[in-house]
């Protein structure tokens, strides 16, 4: 699909809607996807930090989650056709995950806020398939990968933060053949 690049990060240039279709294909093929929804605080974040450019430039999508960076790719006169938010993304892959009968591990937030996440999953989306769930403050990772092996599940939602979240995926998306996602703090915007 389209790329635009803004200080050196490649951006998907397409709408919403159309990069949600490429998603689920790729989700229906179980073709390894990361996708980095990158606000302007990443990309600042990776222009001091070299290692971190690379990796999230190694991850298949990067999309544009921030107003600022659609305003500074119409100023920089390579516009983005459009802002796709990382909780957007979320939600809707939530809802086509449910419909289409799909499965997803959490990663990230606090106990309370993961075991409420859990529930409202439940609830808003009972046929989505909660492969598993994970609070965000672990040490090692190796029992929650392991896991995420035996389940393969279809997406795995990664919400601890920049750059740790990225880190997380570029190490672990080897074990299983989904998309691997990393939203921020979405997980205390579901449940909050
Ligand atoms: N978080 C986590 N583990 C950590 C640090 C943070 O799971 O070691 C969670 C935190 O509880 C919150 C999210 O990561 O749910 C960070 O949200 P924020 O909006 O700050 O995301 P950012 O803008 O840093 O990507």
């Amino acid at each position: 699909s389209q790329k635009v690049s803004i200080l050196g990060i490649p951006f998907v240039n397409t709408t919403e809607t159309a990069f949600q279709n490429v998603l689920h294909e790729k989700i229906d093929q179980r073709i390894n996807t990361f996708v980095v929804t990158a606000n302007p605080e990443i990309v600042m974040y990776a222009k001091e930090h070299p290692a971190y450019q690379k990796l999230i430039t190694s991850a298949n999508y990067i999309v544009a989650d921030g107003i600022g960076i659609v305003i500074g790719a119409k100023m920089l006169k390579t516009p983005i056709k459009e802002r796709i938010t990382g909780y957007d993304l979320f939600i809707h892959l939530l809802e086509w995950g449910n419909d289409n009968h799909k499965s997803a591990y959490f990663i990230g937030a606090k106990a309370d806020v993961i075991r409420k996440l859990r529930k409202v999953v439940e609830k808003n989306y009972p046929d989505l398939q909660i492969a598993g769930t994970h609070d965000g403050y672990f040490g090692d990772d190796r029992n929650i990968v392991k896991d995420v092996r035996r389940t393969e599940p279809d997406m795995v939602f990664v919400a601890t933060g920049y750059p740790k979240q990225e880190e997380f995926i570029d190490k672990n998306r080897i074990a299983s053949n989904g998309l691997w996602m990393g939203i921020g703090g979405s997980f205390d915007v579901l449940t909050g």
